[in-house]
C-alpha cells in the first residue's frame, strides 16, 4: 500500500495558517485541506436557513440535509459545494466566522465532518489546517504544528485581508471577534483547540511570511524527505 503523507497545522484564527499551508503545499505538491472552510460551510447553510448556530435541535434536524462536496481547481483552490452550490466565496465573512465558531462546537457536525477529513488524508499527501488536526483528526500525522501570534497581530492580519478583498473590517471589531473566537474555540468539550504534546510551536507574531514558510520546511525536512 502507498504511504501518503500528512502534516497538521493547528492554531487559532488569523496565526497565517492558510497562507503558510497553501504557499507549502503548492511548494511540495500536497494537497491543501483548509477544514475550517468545511465548518463555515456547515455555518453557511444553516444560516441561510435561519437556525441559530446555538440550537442544539435545530442544527441536528437540518444538518442530515447538507451534503458538502470539495474541488480543487488548477491553481489549488479548494472550492466548497453546498447541496451543489459553489459558496466558496460566500463563507468568507466575519459573520460566517463567528457562525461557524459556534456550529463547530456541536457533537453531530464534527462527527459528520470527521470521516471526510479523514478520507482526504487516506489517498493523498495533505497539508490540513484547522484545530484538532493534530489532536483528532489526524493524531498520526507525520508533522504536526501549532501556529500562532498575539491576538493583536492576528487581528491586524486578518482586518487588513479582509479589507484588501474590499469588505468592511475594523481593527478593534475584528480583535474583539478573534479573542472570542479564541475563548470559544479553546473551551468547548469536544475536540478543544490546544496545541499536541508532538506538536512544533511556531509564534508567528514577529516574523515575516518568508520567515515562517522557511521555518515550517525546516521543521518538515526533519521528519520528512522532501
Ligand atoms: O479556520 P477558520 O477561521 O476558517 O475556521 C472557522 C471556525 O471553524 C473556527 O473558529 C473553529 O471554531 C472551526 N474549526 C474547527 N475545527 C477545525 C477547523 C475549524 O472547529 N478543524
Amino acid at each position: 500500500m502507498a504511504k501518503y503523507y500528512s502534516i497538521a497545522i493547528d492554531g487559532p484564527a488569523g496565526a497565517g495558517k492558510s497562507t503558510i499551508a497553501k504557499r507549502l503545499a503548492r511548494e511540495l505538491g500536497y494537497y491543501y485541506v483548509d477544514t475550517g472552510a468545511i465548518y463555515r460551510t456547515v455555518a453557511y447553510f444553516l444560516d441561510l436557513l435561519g437556525v441559530s448556530p446555538k440550537d442544539v435541535d435545530g442544527v441536528e434536524r437540518y444538518i442530515d440535509e447538507l451534503t458538502i462536496d470539495i474541488w480543487y481547481d488548477e491553481e489549488g483552490l479548494q472550492h466548497m459545494i453546498m447541496n451543489g452550490m459553489d459558496v466558496t466565496g460566500e463563507i468568507r465573512t466575519q459573520d460566517i466566522s463567528q457562525k461557524a465558531s459556534l456550529v463547530s462546537a456541536h457533537a453531530c457536525v464534527r462527527e459528520m465532518l470527521l470521516d471526510m477529513q479523514r478520507d482526504l488524508a487516506k489517498e493523498n499527501n495533505v497539508i490540513m489546517d484547522g484545530r484538532d488536526i493534530g489532536s483528532v483528526v489526524l493524531p498520526k500525522a507525520d508533522v504536526k504544528i501549532f501556529l500562532t501570534a498575539s491576538p493583536e497581530v492576528r487581528a491586524k492580519r486578518r482586518t487588513d485581508e479582509l479589507l484588501e478583498k474590499g469588505q468592511k473590517a475594523n481593527y478593534e471589531q475584528t480583535l474583539k471577534d478573534i479573542k472570542q473566537r479564541d475563548y470559544q474555540d479553546t473551551h468547548r468539550p469536544i475536540a478543544p483547540l490546544k496545541m499536541c504534546r508532538d506538536s512544533v510551536k511556531v509564534d508567528t507574531s514577529e516574523m515575516d511570511i518568508e520567515q515562517v514558510v522557511a521555518e515550517i520546511k525546516a521543521i518538515v525536512g526533519k521528519k520528512i524527505c522532501v
